[in-house]
């Protein structure tokens, strides 16, 4: 099965958030990531994007819902909980979502993607293994990429790579 068959409308829309939140880090001079957390009532909790330009390079927005999530959500909530992202997180942010509990992930770009990216533009790989999602977290349920917001991602990745 497709897993982007999967996505609904209001899939897209967080998605949409999420990369306009990439946009607006990729402008502050961090890196193009952005990522929500939705409750079971499709109601966003927390929004953070990635932070990474003063030196710390574990500031993305995923790990950061999984420390706000373990701060402010039951286990329940967090269960049910849906988080959107830009790009499907890295070993680092798959392993934070698990340990807390999160629920389901929808990205609009992938792990494979951004390989695929990166290679094409020349960018050297990060220090950590590009393992996906259900490598790190068997458990998740995962969905993603999206056709169109993946181009608008790998347009930012662009500008990124270019400065
Ligand atoms: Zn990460």
């Amino acid at each position: 099965m497709d897993p982007f068959s999967a996505l609904t409308a209001d899939d897209r829309r967080h998605l949409r958030r999420c990369v306009d939140l990439a946009a607006e880090a990729l402008a502050a001079g961090d890196e193009p990531f952005g990522s929500v957390l939705v409750d079971a009532d499709g109601v966003e909790r927390f929004a953070d994007r990635n932070r990474v330009a003063g030196g710390d390079h574990t500031r993305h927005p995923e790990f950061e819902i999984a420390r706000w999530a373990a701060a402010h959500l039951t286990p329940e909530e967090r269960g049910e909980s849906t988080t959107y992202t830009s790009g499907e997180h890295c070993a680092m942010c798959a392993a934070a979502h698990a340990w807390v509990g999160l629920g389901r992930i929808v990205y609009a770009s992938s792990t494979e993607q951004l390989l695929q990216w990166q290679g094409e533009l020349g960018v050297p790989a990060g220090p950590v293994a590009p393992l996906r999602i259900p490598q790190v977290a068997a458990g998740i349920v995962v969905a993603g990429p999206d056709p169109e917001l993946s181009a608008e991602v790998r347009a930012l990745h662009a500008k990124a790579a270019g400065r």
